[in-house]
């Protein structure tokens, strides 16, 4: 994969034929996947869609170092007012020197329609840097500059030699694509084209005195993996991957969130990259490999038992470290398996309706049924080939139906009213709909909690058993706050507006 020379990368629509609408089964959705089918299927009616640049911004607000010039109308990403004291707070946890999150815009209105944004983007730039030092100023270009045809990359070009700052042009204008994890391409487009070179190393007199060290560094970097995390992940996440891969001997290099620009220049020297979520990276990881010849991983989630044993022996397989993998992944696995037996006993044949990210609610499904519970629906933002490997650490899961949505909460909320799961787990957004629906709730991702690897399953286990131990706040939101829809509505099939092709 090699889309370098492009101002911007292909929608996943085009590049993964990704499909966004489907209501059926899982085994039908993953044969209309293979088959290509659910690639065209679109909506006669659509309530709400994702725009990619707010989620572009789940990865540009937690970088190091950083000043973030959102080009556009104030209202694209001003979302972020609520994520300035959490990201402080996350990036302190990994460099208590770190600044919070700045964020600019350039509010363009009506006169810059139609006169353009560009002397507005420029003055912005300039601010930014004599303001703020930062290493890197990123600028996600929104929906209003991108349909006016301002250049901002002749902009940047422009100013390049003028700012101390490096300048990352990110165009993800929100109208382009129905396929909303395109956002994470379009971010990785702009690092790798202005931020991923390889480290100047000294070559100095001292550098060849220092050649103990450096073959220090070199075998060092030969036991390197670059995980790729993902916005939605905490540090406790990150503690327990790290922790799994250190007993085997091996170091970890965290990217992209919560990185700076010099952990993108040193990262080209690890052993392997490795994906956890299939959906969030393959895009970055792809062009290291065709660009630097770094190999990859990107397989399963490591969320539950099986998949982050699986998860584990893939990286372990690339450093012939296998035995050792497996000892660990027993030694975990036994552990987890006691531990979990409190939960079973109430948790049993309880069923769940997941919504989320395709990659995560296959994922997390892993864990219910590791305690006993049936999952009884999924709803996924979007579907492509990521999914699949997922499926294996799932039993009887073929006749599960698989509503495929970004949003859309209206086919959610007729769903969950027809199939009445004991528990709701989802994503930010929905989980307010099902609330109104008295059903207990537990997110699908939370930056404060540990989801993944063994004491995650420990822990989305005991909070599971809380939740559903008392709910009445949610029974109270459901006498009290009535959904909006009618009652012709849930007589509908909730599939109803999908049509199969265009
Ligand atoms: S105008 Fe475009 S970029 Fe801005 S919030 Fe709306 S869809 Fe997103």
């Amino acid at each position: 994969m090699d889309y370098m020379t492009e101002k911007t990368p292909p929608v996943r629509e085009d590049r993964l034929g990704t499909g966004i609408a489907f209501g059926g089964t899982s085994c039908e959705l993953r044969h209309a996947q293979k088959e290509g089918c659910i690639n065209l299927a679109s909506r006669s009616f659509s309530q709400t869609q994702g725009c990619q640049f707010t989620l572009s911004l789940a990865i540009i607000n937690t970088l190091r170092n950083a000043v973030i010039i959102m080009h556009g109308p104030i209202g694209c990403g001003s979302c972020s007012i609520g994520a300035v004291g959490t990201s402080q707070t996350f990036k302190r946890l990994r460099d208590p020197n770190a600044e919070g999150l700045i964020w600019l815009n350039t509010n363009l209105n009506e006169a810059d329609v139609i006169g353009g944004g560009e002397e507005k983007l420029k003055e912005a730039i300039r601010y930014a840097d004599r303001e703020f030092r930062p290493e890197t100023i990123c600028i996600p270009v929104s929906c209003v500059p991108a349909l006016i045809g301002d250049d901002v990359d002749a902009v940047i070009s422009e100013l390049r030699g003028e700012t101390a700052a490096t300048l990352i042009p990110i165009h993800c204008s929100g109208f382009k694509t129905k396929a909303m994890a395109t956002a994470y391409d379009d971010v990785y487009h702009g690092v790798l084209r202005n931020l991923v070179r390889k480290p100047k190393r000294r070559l100095d007199e001292q550098a060849v005195r220092d050649d103990v060290d450096d073959l220090k560094r070199k075998y060092r970097d030969s036991r390197t993996v670059n995980l790729l995390n993902v916005g939605s992940m905490s540090k406790q996440d990150e503690n327990e991957l790290e922790r799994l891969l250190r007993a085997i001997d091996l170091n970890v290099r965290w990217l992209p969130c919560y990185s700076n620009a010099e952990d993108f220049r040193y990262a080209l020297e690890s052993a392997l990259n490795v994906s956890i979520c299939g959906t969030h990276d393959d895009y970055f990881i792809e062009h290291l490999k065709t660009l630097y010849d770094i190999p990859f991983v990107i397989d399963t989630m490591p969320i539950g038992r099986k998949n982050t044993a699986r998860w584990l022996l893939k990286i372990a397989e690339f450093f012939g470290l296998e035995d050792d993998a497996r000892e660990l992944a027993d030694k975990e696995s036994g552990e987890l398996d006691a531990a979990l037996a409190q939960f079973r006993l109430a948790l049993k044949d309880k069923t769940v309706f997941l919504g989320g990210g395709e990659i995560r609610i296959i994922a997390t499904a892993e864990i219910l049924q590791d305690l006993g519970m049936r999952v009884i629906g999924f709803k996924g933002h979007h579907y492509d080939q990521f999914a699949e490997p997922l499926y294996d650490s799932l039993e009887n899961i073929d006749d599960v139906i698989f509503n495929v949505a970004t949003q859309q909460p209206f086919e959610q909320i007729n769903l969950v009213k027809r199939l009445k799961p004991d528990l709701y787990i989802g994503h930010t957004g929905g989980g307010n709909l099902s609330a109104k629906q008295g059903i207990p709730l537990l997110p699908i991702f939370g930056p404060s909690y540990n989801y993944m690897g063994y004491s995650g399953a420990f822990d989305v286990a005991r909070r599971i058993s809380r939740i559903m131990s008392n709910y009445q706040f949610n029974k109270k939101i459901a006498k009290h706050c009535p959904l909006p829809y009618r009652e012709s509505w849930y007589e509908k099939n909730p599939f109803h507006y999908i049509k199969k092709e265009d």
